[in-house]
């Protein structure tokens, strides 16, 4: 019995390889010095979700992602994999979503595809480093979720439920949950797999059309239909049946005040005796700063 999952993934600057001044003068980030990349840990959500079809051939595998029309790369790259069908949110009114405001959108998205049994993102995006856009997302659709996840031990599609092993401090524990669920995912297991040279061919010229009024199913079918180009579906803020007042700027109750560059010299670097006694000094060290307590 096939599933219908939705994988979440985010296109990322790729701060492991900065090739100039990473912020600008105005304390925003130089985009053009940083190249765009796949967020890493939603690569091993889509690895999770394809292995589920491997075993469940009959899955739907949906990939969504919200961004700038740029974003359509990792769409691209999510299909070169394996996904059957691929959604790009984008519309103005999405820029300067917080992550209340980025879930909120993604869970319109999430609404329009229907009855969904997974939806799996990663456990964190490496620019904005929050880790809550799953978690909300999931509160926002009524969904369970199972969050740090490396490995999903079993998944009964008959009877509906799944079983995950999630990462906590210092070992791990194994979740049961009822579907629909939605899991978000560490780079600790589901090794992804390379693109297809077979699904690079077929989808190298693949753009995004607007599918205006159309409804999940007929974006469903006409992506079917097209080898090659139309497949990306692009969808906007009235086609996701969004409240404007809920997304971006508008949405995000977050402010930024001021953003600082922290570089760290040699002399803001202190070892500390890794003891009992020497934990509990640099404890009350920071207690005493109000660092924490
Ligand atoms: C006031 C404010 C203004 C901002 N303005 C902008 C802006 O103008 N432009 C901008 O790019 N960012 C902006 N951001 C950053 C933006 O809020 C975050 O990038 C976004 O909400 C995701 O949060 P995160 O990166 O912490 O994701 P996390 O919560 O760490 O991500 C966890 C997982 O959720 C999924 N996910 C996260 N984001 C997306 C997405 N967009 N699409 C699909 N899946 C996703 C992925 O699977 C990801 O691995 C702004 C933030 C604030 C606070």
């Amino acid at each position: 019995m096939g599933l219908n999952i939705v994988v979440l993934v985010k296109q990322v600057p790729d701060t492991k390889n900065v090739t100039g001044k990473a912020m600008k003068d105005d304390g925003t980030v130089n985009r053009a010095a940083l190249p765009a990349i796949f967020n890493p840990e939603d690569l091993h959500a889509l690895e999770a979700a394809l292995r589920i079809k491997d075993a469940h051939p009959d899955t739907r595998v949906n990939v969504i992602t919200m961004g700038p029309p740029a974003a359509a790369q990792v769409l691209k790259e999510s299909l070169f994999r394996g996904a059957d069908f691929v959604a790009l949110i984008t519309d103005r009114k999405f820029a300067g979503a917080d992550t209340l405001a980025t879930s909120y959108a993604l869970s319109c998205a999430i609404r329009k595809i229907g009855a969904v049994d997974l939806v799996l993102c990663g456990r964190q995006a490496i620019d904005g480093d929050t880790a809550q856009v799953g978690p909300q997302t999931a509160e926002k659709l009524g969904m369970n979720q199972i969050t740090c996840v490396s490995d999903i031990a079993e998944l009964d599609a008959k009877k509906r439920t799944i079983s995950a092993r999630r990462s906590i401090e210092g070992g791990f524990e194994l979740v049961k949950a009822k579907l629909p669920v939605l899991l978000t995912v560490t780079d600790e297991g589901f090794e992804p797999r390379p693109p297809s040279a077979r699904r690079v061919m077929m989808y190298k010229n693949a753009v995004a059309s607007a599918s205006n009024d159309a409804s999940y199913d007929e974006c469903y079918m006409n992506a079917s239909a097209c080898a090659d180009d139309d497949i990306i579906a692009l969808w906007d803020i009235a086609s996701i049946k969004a409240d404007p007042e809920a997304c971006g700027l508008a949405g995000s109750p977050t402010k930024v005040k001021k953003i600082d560059s922290v570089v760290l010299t040699a002399q803001d670097i202190r070892m500390v005796d890794a003891s009992e006694s020497g934990i509990a000094a640099l404890v009350h060290e920071l207690i005493a700063d109000h660092t924490i307590g």
